[in-house]
């Protein structure tokens, strides 16, 4: 079987050898030594002036929601996994949709300042598969209409823009270490904020409210990441540009051999140095969508509708808005198996398959 991704695992021992540091030190969690040490890594990897490390990634968006949404009107997009916008209703704010850009497939920069009300509060925006929205325009906006900007930035370990992490742009912005993302802990997730009091401010909201023992900054909730987690976070990151460089070489082997002329994939905005985390194709119809994904399970190849159905369609919403760009982009997207070791003859066959359903 050929999944449509597969959890980067180190060697055994190596793993083994981080957690037992962590018996050693008989601590398990409260940002221990494994913990600091991989936030002290992660931050010179991804060039960063600061990084919290925490245990998923949907934790980081609601602390960011909560501090910043104000119970209030969060401008979102559609077309991202269902997190982003839980995480806005989960805090009692409104999630109002936007619609998406057809060709970057993250929300539309244009659409933003119409949907703006007086009880609007933040732009919460997904730089999904890992290609950022339009920063400097959502920037802008957010400056003149005085709004906090949260970025969902669960796909873009590694990314950079404009030469400059992804990660310091936006008042918030997050990133998941999930299994299946392309830097992984198991669980985990962080949040990387460039202003120090808001910082301070979603350092205490992630253990309780504590500061220190006794005295409490204000309510907080339970977001620390664990020693466990943190020694698979040490024993997978000696093998980032190896995993980097896997997907590359699969990417590569995709751009070369499928026919763009029967089908689309998703544009890098200008600019952008990608990590290669998602591979979507786009097809011309969901009918046509839908017979290729069943060609591909007969052939024991597992891709994933990511992202289906549009988030401003799921039950527990109340005003969907109106994004018929999102709507039909999330009917006839598939995201096609992606990983480090994903190789040369596997890519064939899924070629293969495709060109011949859409020949
Ligand atoms: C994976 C993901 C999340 C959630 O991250 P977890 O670590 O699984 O909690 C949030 N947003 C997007 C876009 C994701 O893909």
């Amino acid at each position: 079987m050929i999944p449509v991704t597969k959890t980067f695992l180190p060697p055994l021992e190596e793993y083994t050898a981080q957690v037992s540091r962590a018996f050693q030190n008989e601590w398990l969690t409260n940002r221990g030594e494994l913990v600091l040490e991989l936030e002290s890594k992660l931050k010179t990897y991804l060039g960063v002036s600061n990084i919290l490390i925490m245990n998923n990634g949907t934790i980081p968006i609601q602390i960011a929601v909560k501090l910043l949404g104000g119970g209030g009107e969060i401008i979102t997009t559609p077309f991202s996994y269902v997190a982003t916008t839980s995480s806005i209703v989960w805090e009692n704010c409104t999630p109002v949709f936007v619609d998406i850009d057809p060709v970057h497939l993250t929300i539309d920069e244009t659409k933003i300042e119409a949907a703006i009300t007086s009880r609007t509060t933040c732009i919460l925006a997904t730089h999904v598969y890992g290609n950022p929205c339009n920063v400097e325009v959502i920037g802008d906006i957010a400056k003149r209409h005085n709004l906090k900007v949260i970025y969902d930035a669960a796909h873009c370990f590694g990314v950079k823009y404009k030469g400059r992490s992804i990660f310091e742009y936006g008042d918030i912005s997050t990133c998941s270490f999930h299994a299946t993302k392309v830097f992984q802990t198991g669980e985990g997730g962080a949040a990387f904020c460039e202003d120090e009091e808001l910082r301070k401010r979603i350092f205490y909201s992630h253990n309780f409210g504590h500061n220190g023992p006794l005295d409490f900054h204000g309510l907080g909730i339970n977001g620390k990441i664990s020693e466990l987690q943190a020694a698979m976070g040490l024993a997978v990151y000696p093998y980032m540009d190896k995993i980097f460089s896997g997907r590359k070489r699969a990417v590569d082997q995709y751009n070369s051999s499928l026919d763009f002329k029967v089908l689309q994939t998703m544009a890098l905005r200008d600019g952008t140095d990608w990590n290669f985390s998602y591979y979507p194709i786009i097809l011309d119809t969901e009918s046509i969508m839908l017979r290729l994904e069943t060609a591909l399970k007969e052939n024991g190849i597992v891709p994933r509708r990511y992202f289906y159905p549009a988030l401003n369609t799921i039950n527990y919403i109340q005003q969907a808005g109106n994004t018929p760009i999102a709507a039909d982009i999330a009917s006839r997207i598939l995201c096609l198996p992606l990983y480090a070791d994903l190789g040369e003859s596997d890519c064939d066959r899924i070629c293969d398959i495709i060109s011949k359903i859409l020949q």
